[in-house]
């Protein structure tokens, strides 16, 4: 009987407990578990909660899920079998139906039609048991009950379907008895020789969250084949066992049965529930529908929330009408639509079709690993370059290539637009300076935020086009192929060939590459990818490392450049190593990877990706840099002792186009004590303060009070650098990499000599490369990972390994000037 219908105060043994994998798991986390004795104390009219007693403390059901525990009564067997009361007697009797009861499993045959498993049935049941016919409503099942290795096993031959959409009648008649009877195993019968049809339907029940056995019938017409399957490791990467048989001649039933009772009682080692990644603007959308049905509790103790999400956005009418009983179904369902019209914007195509394409993406990464038909001539177009761009030995050298240009392309296109966004802000800033009386506004205005929030609109156009490359390679389904390429690579590093994807959107900006990470399901492996996701140089340490370069390394620039990003990707495996040897010892957990077909990404969907993170990107202007600007402006500006430390339009000036490109000639005017005043404001005050810590690297108060004022954004450390070396020399057309040059320490044993020599300045590059992220990551950081202990880590530990870094590169580089 089910645990509902206890009458009060009863006394009651578990036998088994239905529905699906994380209902099951959740509920034995409370304790309600096979073989345990449980009483009811409250059991409330009007389907309220159900208090039960297990061993000393009371847990509370809702009917839902009381539905779905079986259990016998203690009680009955005292009088039934004793006529009297000796409760002990009537504990053995119970725990003796009880095991016999949780003895009993419950199959269910499911397949495409033809794939033998009517033989299947026959031969597995036949000699042994009764077998019977039913009939019904509209098609017929077979059911038969038998004995074995201890087990009674009821099966049940289900119609033959190819998916578990609600288009035929077997389809619907198959769901429904999946989640009416609440199979215990699902046998999902496949034909060998045409898998990759098959395993659509195994795609669906692991949405369903149930478990499955894989039986590979037919598995004498694949040998003749000659075809090499390695279905051990199809196993692992798919999270449940798949075991080759031929029901023609009962060959590998009896393994089957065995395996049936292992993952009955919990006992096989593969099963695990996987997610099938969607990609992650479906998985989004997935995402934002389930916490919609979430709410309603007594649906998803039956059917997993995550299938009826992926239903509903394949606008699944069935579950439509299921959900319909539900208080907020108007809410679901209008965010099912407005995801639905999202999909079908972006994608161009049905949501139902890119669904199904994911899946098919998913069968075809989970077989291009396993399944090698030499005889098979490639039929798909997407098969074809994949031969060429998955080549074991082309494959790397293209990747390298993609990425180069990608890289070459984000530095050189972009510096035309680069230099009229330079010029526009540089326009608006003199006139604001011509219109304004010179004054604490106008110095806030022009110092503080146009040339704060402007040296960093300045790079809109290289993250631009770093964006749309991204865009192009995610959309377009190579992303998938690279990280197909990379999984050895990774590997070796304790990482996940996943976790590559993250790890390139992180040269565009680290937050969103962070929130890519959803898309992996092992914790530590997410985990460990966040955390080195920071070494990923994002776009908003370019800015600063084209000013340093300029100014110092005018012959390497590029070679300097690209070796900043390789020492940062070296820096991450590293890390990643270590942090994989020592915190968090990951066993390898094989994953799918989902080899979408190839799509000429539409400007659509382009645009979208991109806008979206360059909003991003925006907003950080508009708030985060500004603020940070003006911070910085106000701690410089303050306190006011001298009457000529007025600043002017040509200072701004130097600011902006200093960053890169010659100066215009602007109106000169007297910047003469600017520095003199810097060093006595509060910020001259807080760099000094620092410069015991920062000394040793070579770096002056000004260099780390930019590091300071870098930590909400790195961008801010050029408008930092901007504001701070200001020459003494009174001399308009010099620019901020000049200055930079002709910097030199006022005090102090280096008083007199240049603060910035190619050691320092290389010193000063790694260190930006490496220290404490930006506060948006660590915030970031701390959110999914869902502690602060992993955003104080990387606090730490980045900027320990920075100063380190800094503090090596410092010394032996000024061994050799
Ligand atoms: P169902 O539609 O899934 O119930 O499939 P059936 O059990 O009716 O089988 C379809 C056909 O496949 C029959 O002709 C079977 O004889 C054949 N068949 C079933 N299992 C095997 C097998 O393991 N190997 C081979 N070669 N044929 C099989
Ligand atoms: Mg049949």
């Amino acid at each position: 009987m089910k645990l509902s219908e206890v009458k009060y105060s009863e006394t009651v043994i578990i036998t088994k407990i239905l529905g699906h994998g994380s209902f099951r798991k959740r509920i034995s986390e409370m304790g309600f578990v096979k073989g345990k004795e449980i009483k009811v104390i409250k059991n409330a009219p009007f389907n309220g909660p159900f208090e039960f007693k297990i061993l000393d403390y009371n847990v509370s059901l809702r009917k839902s899920e009381a539905d779905l525990i079986e259990v016998v009564p203690v009680g009955s067997f005292d009088e039934t079998l004793n006529g009297n009361h000796t409760g002990v007697i009537g504990v053995k009797t119970a725990l003796a139906v009880q095991s016999q009861k949780s003895h009993i499993i419950n199959v269910a045959l499911v397949g495409n039609p033809n794939c033998g498993k009517t033989t299947l049935f026959n031969h597995i049941s036949h000699s042994k048991e009764k077998v019977g016919n039913y009939t019904g409503v509209t098609v017929d099942i077979k059911r038969a009950e038998f004995k074995a290795k201890g087990y009674t096993f009821i099966f049940h031959d289900l119609p033959g379907t190819y998916s578990l959409t609600a288009y035929s009648e077997e389809e619907i008649f198959v769901r429904k008895f999946i989640y009416e009877q609440t199979p215990d195993i699902v046998i999902n019968v496949l034909d060998s020789t045409s898998l990759e049809r098959s395993l659509f339907l195994t795609t669906q029940l692991i949405d369903m969250d149930l478990r499955i056995v894989a039986a590979l019938n037919m598995y004498d017409e694949l040998e003749k084949k000659k075809i090499e399957f390695d279905y051990t490791g199809l196993s692992r990467l798919m999270g449940l066992p798949f075991l080759p048989t031929i029901s023609l001649k009962g060959i590998g039933l009896d393994r089957l049965t065995d395996k049936v009772i292992e993952v009955f009682e919990e006992r096989d080692k593969i099963t695990r529930h996987i997610h099938i990644n969607y990609g992650n603007d479906i998985e989004e959308s997935i995402q934002k529908i389930r916490l919609k049905i979430k709410e309603d509790k007594p649906i998803t103790d039956k059917i997993s929330s995550r299938f009826l999400a992926i239903k509903m956005l394949e606008k699944d009418r069935h579950i439509k009408e299921l959900l319909s009983q539900y208080p907020n179904f108007r809410d679901i369902e209008n965010t099912s639509m407005k995801e639905i019209r999202r999909i079908e914007v972006l994608f161009d195509e049905k949501s139902e079709t890119v669904i199904t394409d994911a899946k098919y993406g998913f069968i075809a990464g989970a077989l291009k690993e396993t399944f090698k038909n030499p005889f098979r001539k490639e039929k798909t177009r997407s098969e074809k370059i994949d031969n060429i761009l998955t080549h074991k030995y082309l494959g790397f050298p293209i990747f390298t290539a993609i990425l180069f240009l990608m890289f070459y392309a984000t530095f050189n296109l972009g510096s035309y637009p680069m230099n009229w966004i330079d010029n526009a802000v540089l326009w608006v800033n003199n006139f604001i300076s011509d219109i304004m009386d010179d004054g604490m506004l106008k110095d806030l205005i022009t110092n503080g935020i146009i040339s704060g929030a402007g040296s960093v609109l300045v790079f809109l156009p290289n993250i631009l086009i770093l964006f749309f490359f991204i865009s192009v390679l995610e959309e377009s389904g190579y992303m998938s192929r690279a990280a197909f390429i990379m999984d050895k690579i990774m590997h070796r590093f304790g990482l996940h060939g996943r976790s590559f994807i993250p790890l390139i959107m992180g040269f565009g900006c680290n937050v969103p590459a962070i929130l890519a990470t959803r898309s992996m399901r092992n914790r530590n492996d997410r985990i460990l990818t966040m955390l080195i996701i920071p070494f990923m140089s994002c776009s908003a340490r370019l800015p600063v490392y084209i000013l340093i370069i300029s100014a110092f390394f005018s012959k390497y620039e590029s070679l300097i450049l690209i070796g900043l990003y390789a020492l940062g990707i070296v820096f991450a495996f590293i890390t990643a190593s270590i942090l994989n040897k020592t915190m968090f010892k990951n066993k390898e957990t094989p994953f799918v990877m989902e080899l979408v077909s190839y799509r000429l990404p539409t400007m659509r969907t382009i645009i979208y990706h991109m806008w979206d993170k360059t909003s991003h990107y925006l907003k950080k202007i508009g708030t985060v840099i500004l603020l940070g600007a003006v911070i910085i402006w106000a701690l410089g500006y303050f306190p006011r002792e001298t009457e000529n430390s007025k600043k002017s339009a040509s200072t701004t000036e130097n600011m902006i186009t200093g960053i890169q490109y010659s100066p215009q000639s602007g109106s000169g005017t007297e910047t003469h004590g600017q520095s003199g005043q810097l060093a006595n404001s509060y910020l001259g005050r807080i760099g000094r303060f620092f410069v015991p810590v920062m000394s040793p690297l070579g770096f002056d108060w000004k260099m780390s009070i930019s590091l300071i004022a870098g930590l909400p954004a790195k961008e801010i450390i050029v408008s930092t650098m901007g504001v701070l070396y200001q020459s003494d020399v009174d001399e308009s057309t010099v620019n901020l990499q000049k200055k930079l040059q002709n910097e030199v320490h006022q005090s102090g044993k280096l008083k007199g000599e240049k603060v910035f020599n190619s050691a320092t300045a290389l010193a000063f590059l790694i260190f930006i490369l490496i220290y404490f992220p930006c506060i948006g990551v660590v915030a970031t950081i701390k959110n999914e990972a869902g502690s602060w202990k992993w955003s104080v880590f990387i606090i730490l530990y980045t900027t320990a390994l920075a100063w380190i870094s800094a503090f090596v590169v410092y010394n032996i580089g000024s061994l050799f000037i």
